[in-house]
């Protein structure tokens, strides 16, 4: 019996693009997968979805969100956090630890996975936390379908503490007994405070001087720091956020001597430089911060040559009051990203900075594989059918009060667009469309599949 006669849906007329290329194809799903692809397949019967000048994207995978549940739900939750997903083309995301209480043993991990459980409209991981004193629960949270762990060298938002280097090691020994992916905010601790101490005795509230205060050596430090003991103790290590030029060649120095590491870059990142300060004041403090164009210009040049594996968002929400707080030191770090993520690259490619080819592979296919979500990242038959319609030639501007956060301040609201979201289809069901987010919440956990990563 040809496929398509059993079929639930089929998404005729489009271009489907892949992280090595692009082609007219039409998809058939079953069950919430992908089961055939190719041309005219479409012989009638079924719910068809025509995507007739349309690309349709692998739904994307955000390795870097905080949607803030448990315990700073005035910010995000779940369900609004993924309504965003939804509505950016993210059909994955996976949530980070820093929460209150922070995600650092076994029964805390099952007690988030119970509380966000039936509250998300797209799939989610959870990443543990390596903190202070930890090692003994890697196990329990790995045991729990951990994503990974989040290792914070700096400080951040939440209560937690960063481990010194002995009780890095020891999670690092653990993380790579259970052979899963540590990922670290690469900035050295001791130096960041010092320099805040400093600034702050010398009057500086201005947001410049978070700037100031995390200088790109107390990340080339660090990233030395932790690929040294990464390799030592066999672990696999993601370094979230790389945000300096010198963080940068240090990185690819080492990956040069052999040492294995996976880079990752944000959308803030590479879209704000530091006359952001200027415009948008607190708002856009981030850690680390947002940097001179040079190194905002080497994060593209890395792409450009393939040495960054991933492009993510670090939504980080806040209240529209906690976004407006004037004196830099009582500003929290982070903004929302995670719906404008696909919009602004879309407006990239189409400036001809990237290809959408690029896109897919840094935002779903490369996180899918280096943290073994073995359905996602790609549109083939057996995988998931999570999948996004773009069209390419929609011409507008990020609209604030359109966004489906909590709190939809951003600094990118009315910047122009070039190419849009028109829906998003998670396992097959449609999640969103033209702006509304529809069903009920339907995301389900992703947990890493027990094969090797291989990028
Ligand atoms: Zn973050």
């Amino acid at each position: 019996m040809p496929p398509e006669t059993t079929a639930d849906l089929i998404v005729t007329g489009g271009t489907v693009v892949s992280h090595d290329g692009r082609r007219a194809q039409d998809v058939v799903v079953r069950g919430g997968r992908i089961v055939a692809m190719g041309e005219n397949l479409n012989q009638g019967g079924i719910p068809t979805v025509d995507a007739s000048g349309l690309l349709v994207l692998p739904g994307l995978v955000d390795m870097h969100v905080h949607l803030r549940e448990p315990g700073m739900t005035e910010k995000e939750d779940f369900a609004s956090g993924t309504s965003a997903a939804a509505a950016g083309g993210v059909t994955t995301v996976v949530d980070m630890p820093n929460t209150s209480p922070p995600v650092a043993t076994a029964e805390r991990y099952q007690q988030k996975l119970d509380l966000v459980s039936g509250k998300a409209y797209v799939d989610f991981g959870l990443y543990g936390m390596l903190d202070h004193d930890n090692a003994d629960e890697i196990a329990g949270m790995a045991e729990l379908g951990a994503m990974g762990f989040k290792l914070f060298m700096g400080q951040t938002t939440g209560d937690n503490r960063c481990p010194n280097d002995a009780a890095i090691f020891r999670g690092l020994e653990a993380a790579a007994a259970v052979d899963l992916v540590v990922g670290v905010h690469a900035e050295n601790d001791h130096l960041l405070r010092m320099f805040g101490d400093r600034l702050r005795a010398s009057g500086r509230t201005d947001p410049r001087a978070h700037l100031e205060g995390r200088p790109a050596f107390v990340e080339v430090e660090a990233v030395t720091r932790i690929v040294t003991m990464a390799t030592e103790a066999r672990t696999k290590l993601h370094i979230h956020h790389l945000s300096t030029s010198a963080g940068l060649r240090r990185v690819l120095e080492l990956r040069s001597w052999g040492h294995q590491v996976s880079i990752e870059a944000l959308i803030a990142h590479l879209f704000l430089d530091e006359d952001a300060y200027d415009t948008y004041g607190n708002l856009v403090k981030l850690n680390p911060p947002i940097r001179p164009a040079g190194d905002v210009e080497a994060l593209w040049a890395a792409i450009g040559r393939g040495d960054v594996d991933i492009i993510a968002t670090d939504h980080a929400p806040h209240t529209v009051a906690e976004q407006a707080e004037k004196d830099v030191w009582k500003a929290y770090g982070g903004f929302i990203g995670v719906e404008t993520m696909l919009p602004l690259l879309l407006t990239a490619a189409a400036r001809g900075v990237l290809s959408v080819e690029d896109i897919v592979r840094l935002c779903a296919y490369n996180p899918a594989r280096r943290w073994s979500i073995a359905d996602k990242g790609q549109l083939a038959p057996g995988f998931d059918a999570d999948f996004v319609l773009v069209d390419p030639s929609t011409e507008g501007a990020v609209d604030a009060t359109a966004l489906h956060s909590k709190h939809n301040v951003t600094p990118y609201d009315g910047w122009p667009l070039r190419g849009s979201v028109l829906a998003t289809y998670l396992r097959g069901q449609l999640v969103y469309e033209k702006g509304a987010v529809i069903g009920a919440p339907s995301g389900r956990q992703v947990r890493p599949a027990g094969k090797k990563a291989t990028v």
